[in-house]
């Protein structure tokens, strides 16, 4: 469910600038961002292209914003598979200056200005994005609260933003950053870190106290639904739970 925020919106042309391979399939877009559009770490908007032909879905998607509020630029974050929608076709093949629509910021799960608690950030693969904005938005403001980030991939070279999240995490000591490899076996790649998926005995390994803190959960909608249950299964009470989930995957 997407809620906006107390704001105007409405539609803004804005142009592309670049993409970026970032891991295995997956990219980041960027976008000019427009005087006077601003947005808090973590939320998201609709983008829609032109020259869409023959999607199911229609010329638009929602992205979260995957950069910090305080970057120069718009930057989204997504996956292009083997055999992608007609949308991320025509996304792909964006050139420098071409025109794309933007609507919003939206939705309410952004990392608050403040938070009495520490806080445990738990994504399935491409859910990453939202966390990305917020804990670099965290390192640049001095953002004083504990933040684990738990992210899960299926294998090492689609390990988004990792190198990115390891440096954030040696500028700010509240930052702990724990990715783990559900198929480690499929990675060409070496892999020393955690392997199989987030799982409560995990997290526990890494902060025995995690019934205090508030969780933050985001990826493809199954990958949420599983992850928010096995949360309340051990007692983390569902008010203490914000969740964002990617539709379409
Ligand atoms: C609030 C919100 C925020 C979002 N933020 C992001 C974001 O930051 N990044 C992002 O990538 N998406 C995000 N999404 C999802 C995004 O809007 C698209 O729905 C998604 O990227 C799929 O795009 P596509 O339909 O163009 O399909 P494609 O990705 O091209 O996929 C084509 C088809 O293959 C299927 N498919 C794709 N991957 C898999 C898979 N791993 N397993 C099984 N089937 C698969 C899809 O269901 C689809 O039918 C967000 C959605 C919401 C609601």
């Amino acid at each position: 469910m997407i809620s906006t925020m107390a704001q105007e919106l409405k539609n803004i042309t804005t142009i592309f600038i670049k993409k970026e391979k970032v891991a295995h399939e997956t990219y980041s877009f960027y976008f000019k961002k427009p005087a006077r559009f601003s947005y808090v770490a973590g939320q998201c908007m609709k983008i829609t292209l032109q020259d869409v032909r023959g999607d199911n879905r229609g010329p638009r998607r929602f992205f979260t914003i995957s950069s910090s509020p305080l970057d120069e630029e718009l930057m989204i974050t997504t996956k292009i598979i083997k055999k992608p929608s007609m949308f991320k076709q025509r996304l792909f093949s964006l050139e420098q200056g071409n025109e794309v629509t933007i609507f919003g910021p939206m939705g309410t799960f952004f990392l608050p200005d403040e938070s009495n608690h520490p806080l445990i950030f738990l994504a399935g693969g491409i859910g990453v994005t939202p966390f990305h904005s917020m804990i670099t938005y965290a390192t640049s403001i001095n953002y004083p609260t504990q933040i684990y980030l738990f992210a899960s991939f299926s294998s090492v070279e689609e390990a988004v933003f990792y190198k990115d999240f390891v440096r954030l995490s040696k500028e700010n000591l509240f930052v702990k950053i724990i990715y783990t490899i559900t198929h480690p076996g499929k990675s060409r790649e070496k892999w020393q870190g955690e392997v199989g998926r987030i799982s409560p005995g995990m997290i526990k390994k890494y902060i025995p106290e995690f019934k205090n803190y508030h969780l933050y959960i985001c990826g493809p909608e199954k990958m949420v639904d599983e992850m928010f249950e096995m949360m309340k299964s051990v007692e983390i009470t569902q008010g203490k739970i914000r969740k964002e989930q990617f539709s379409g995957y």
